[in-house]
């Protein structure tokens, strides 16, 4: 699916001169590093306030706990998404309330969420699936109506930005309360092991989640908030200022990555390739097409496989229908949207390395798979 080799060969004498760095530096732990990696992302992201923190998933507990809510306040949650944005929500014994999305940009649906507001409701999370933001326009409204807190889950869409109406534009993560990111080594952006951070465009809320991450402490050994211990190791934040320089031409080779499947794929009419939100800028963390009929899309993996290309399905199962969320009371046809997409979606291999000739016999191998009516088995 993504080539990590070959992306850290092309790099490995900077990514080598880090790692020197921090071993004569010697502060593993909040070296100088992490706070320079924290100003670098924040100037990548328009001056956004950076909090890096241990990992995507801590980000999204530490963000909820920003927000101090009653135990049992609801959150609304999407039910196509990687489990972490439910998990961090109970996990903290708030309930989320799961929503449908859209079916075509895969986004939170902006009407199903009004529709889901309660009185006990505080918060949304807004998930950028696979690399384009969600309809942030109609949902920080819906926010703003109701007085709730907008979390953005971007671990996915790091650097892409969204074009509002009265023309402003904004990086995702950066446009709500509190975004989050993941340096999760397949990310767009992704350390050699784990990472994460909190965006945010307010200093205030920035101190705060900084010393929610860190025992919620306010000074040395005084400790005026129950925090976590959730940390970005000084070297990996070493690693990822090397890769930062690199994420500008890195998200746009995935962007000609995206436009030559676009090409090779659109006249294949039992697929639907990404549809774009003309409003938001497409980081490709994943090239995702969509299957009209259900029945073909593990038949195109399997031949997909046969020809040595790997393919992954993300997700195969909605939020709504995972066993450890079976507390919630949901049924299964509840989110109709989320459910035929667990059914209907494939992603192809999509990485900064990924060549055209590569490219070219990945879109073969999917031609081949229509072109026959019996794929052999
Ligand atoms: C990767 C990911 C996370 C979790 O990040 P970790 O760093 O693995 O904890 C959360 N939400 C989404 C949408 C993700 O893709």
């Amino acid at each position: 699916m993504l080539d990590l080799s070959a992306q850290h060969a092309a790099i490995q004498p900077e990514l080598n001169a880090a790692l020197q760095a921090v071993l004569t530096e010697a502060a593993f732990i909040q070296g100088s590093d992490v706070q320079l990696f924290a100003t670098e992302l924040g100037q990548y992201l328009g001056g956004a306030h950076i909090v890096p923190c241990a990992n995507g998933t801590d980000a999204l507990q530490l963000a909820l706990m920003s927000l101090k809510l009653p135990p049992g306040a609801e959150v609304i949650v999407p039910a196509f998404t990687y489990i972490a944005t439910a998990e961090a929500v109970a996990i903290l014994g708030l309930r989320p309330v799961v929503v449908d999305v859209l079916p075509d940009t895969f986004g939170l649906d902006p009407a199903a969420v009004e529709a889901a507001i309660t009185p006990r409701t505080a918060a949304i999370m807004v998930v950028h699936l696979f690399g384009q933001c969600a309809d942030l326009e109609t949902l920080t409204e819906v926010a703003e109506r109701h007085n709730l807190a907008l979390i953005e889950d971007n671990a996915q869409a790091i650097g892409a930005t969204f074009q509002f109406a009265d023309g402003s534009q904004r990086y995702a993560g950066t446009v709500g309360h509190a975004g989050t990111t993941s340096f999760f080594p397949s990310k767009n952006l992704g350390a050699l092991g784990d990472g994460g951070a909190l965006l945010t465009r307010y200093a205030g809320t920035a101190t705060y989640l900084r010393q929610l991450a860190n025992h919620g402490q306010t000074r040395k050994y005084h400790h005026e908030h129950i925090g976590l211990n959730s940390r970005l190791d000084t070297l990996q934040a070493a690693l990822l200022r090397v890769k930062l320089r690199h994420l500008t031409a890195w998200t746009a080779a995935r962007q000609q990555v995206a436009a030559h499947y676009d090409a090779v794929l659109v006249n294949i009419p039992e697929l639907q390739i990404p549809v774009r939100d003309p409003r938001s800028t497409h980081v490709f963390h994943q090239y995702t097409i969509t299957l009209k009929d259900a029945a073909q899309r593990d038949a195109l993996q399997q031949h997909l496989q046969q020809h040595g290309v790997p393919s992954v399905v993300y997700y195969p199962v909605p939020t709504h229908l995972q066993p450890a969320y079976r507390y919630l009371g949901y049924l299964e046809g509840q989110f109709p949207v989320a459910e035929r997409l667990c059914h209907t979606v494939l992603s192809l291999p999509i990485h900064p390395a990924l060549t055209e000739a590569q490219l070219d016999y990945i879109a073969e191998v999917v031609h081949t798979f229509f072109a026959a009516p019996f794929p052999s088995a």
